[in-house]
């Protein structure tokens, strides 16, 4: 795998970041007993989302893919974890 730019590795660690975060408010969602985990992050992550403009809406879910690919290993057709 090649070396990515700093400022590429930089963004990208804030992308991350900021997806913990609501990865967190996704958990403190499911934990108050939702009823649809596997479909639900809850209202606060909806507030949080709906707040992000277009660029950095993208720039989270691009991290989100890449990082659900990267999990996901050669098997692009399994179900990702
Ligand atoms: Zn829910």
């Amino acid at each position: 795998m090649a070396a990515i730019p700093a400022y590429l590795a930089a963004a990208t660690d804030q992308h991350r970041a900021a997806l913990r975060d609501l990865v967190r408010l996704a958990h403190e969602h499911h934990r108050r007993g939702c009823d649809m985990p596997d479909a639900c992050a809850g209202r606060d992550v909806m507030t949080v989302v709906g707040r992000l403009d277009r660029d950095r809406l993208a720039s989270l879910a691009f991290t989100a893919i890449a990082e659900l690919a990267e999990a996901s290993g050669d098997e692009p057709d399994q179900d990702l974890p």
